[in-house]
């Protein structure tokens, strides 16, 4: 829950900013997701989101190879299809270019303080009368004995079947453990960050380091409403640690100091709050969006963001409420009880 900081619960590590990953052919899910963040962060300030310019660089010497450290070449593309997207994109000009960079593309996104917006969604979700409970479950069938409907005393609805339950099943990296699920393709990508006081002036993104293992990054963004500057990074497939490594610490602030003197000139002016490693939850063949019928009760899955969650976040919940509208033959968006992990 919102609170909690365990490495596998990947949520309130992330920056959170909006710099699309996806294709062309992919990309509904954050095409859908980008209005209703930007709404949030120009009329809902209660909810932690902030408007934040984006200036993503390629960098010159990964021109002929795969970049992006594993996190999207199609964010880093020469022609991006997100140029068309967002009303106030321009390529950067070459005088404007950092050394070393081939090209950039600069554009009005968001940053997002989990801190905040995690919690004031909690909030949403009990204004609209949520139900909410701590669970470890063994296997997903559970979650449709948990639901409140069982419960006639704290039901706040009409108590309904259990033919009646849908269960969406929104466990991240731990849907490869859960009975019933165990989906050998998702694993996790683990993000080691540095948090900071410094300001970033933008939230800056370039398509690979210089020297560093392929896995590595650089980036930078800072969260709405005092939430540190966020210094990242690594997108390391398979790796389960979740202690920050001081190597890869080092790295990630030199790294930021030579290309980003505009955030701190040396590494000992960077004021650190906290190092911290969450974990990703990448799947091969990328996320998985549909319904399945498990021991007689109706699941909708809806995970496997990888390092894209948030930024697809309104997106993908659009197409879980087309599947439970599927499954209960009514218009997508009418009212049935629903349990989430
Ligand atoms: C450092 C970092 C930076 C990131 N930056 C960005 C960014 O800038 N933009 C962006 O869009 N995304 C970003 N991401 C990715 C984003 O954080 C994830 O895609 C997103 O948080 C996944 O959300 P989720 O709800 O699917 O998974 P989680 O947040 O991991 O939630 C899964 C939940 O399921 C619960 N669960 C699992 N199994 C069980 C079980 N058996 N019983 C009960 N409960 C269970 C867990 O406890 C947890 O509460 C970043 C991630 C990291 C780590």
């Amino acid at each position: 829950m919102p609170g909690d900081h365990d490495a596998q619960y990947a949520s309130p590590w992330a920056g959170a900013n909006f710099l699309p990953m996806s294709t062309q052919e992919n990309s509904r899910w954050e095409r859908r997701t980008w209005p209703e963040l930007r709404r949030l962060a120009v009329e809902v300030p209660e909810a932690g989101i902030h408007l934040q310019k984006a200036l993503v660089y390629r960098n010159a010497k990964d021109l002929d190879v795969r970049c992006g450290g594993g996190l999207s070449e199609d964010l880093f593309a020469p022609e991006p299809w997100y140029s068309t997207f967002f009303p106030d994109y321009r390529k950067v000009p070459a005088s404007e270019l950092p050394p070393g960079t081939a090209y950039g593309h600069e554009f009005g996104s968001v940053c997002i303080n989990t801190a905040i917006y995690l919690a004031w969604l909690v909030g949403q979700c009990r204004k609209l009368g949520v139900v909410i409970k701590r669970a470890s479950l063994s296997h997903i069938s559970e979650a449709a004995s948990l639901h409140y409907a069982h419960e006639h005393d704290a039901a706040p609805a009409n108590p309904s079947s259990k033919d009646d339950i849908i269960v969406v099943n929104a466990t991240g990296l731990l849907a490869c453990q859960l009975g019933g699920v165990m989906d050998k393709a998702v694993q996790p990508a683990r993000a080691q960050v540095v948090v900071v006081r410094n300001d970033s002036p933008a939230m800056y993104s370039i398509s690979s380091t210089d020297n560093d293992p392929p896995e590595e990054l650089v980036y930078s963004m800072t969260r709405a409403v005092g939430g540190g500057t966020i210094l990242g990074g690594t997108y390391d497939k398979g790796n389960w640690d979740p202690a920050p490594d001081p190597a890869i610490a080092q790295r990630i602030m030199q790294r930021i100091v030579a290309k980003f003197p505009q955030i701190a000139p040396r590494v000992d002016a960077l004021d650190v709050v906290r190092h911290a490693v969450g974990l990703r939850p990448y799947r091969d063949g990328g996320v998985r969006l549909d319904k399945e019928l498990v021991d007689g009760v109706w699941v909708v899955h809806n995970y496997g963001h990888a390092g894209w969650g948030f930024q697809g976040s309104y997106g993908t919940a659009e197409r879980v409420v087309e599947l439970v509208g599927d499954i209960t033959g009514r218009t997508a968006g009418a009212p049935h009880h629903s349990a989430r992990l």
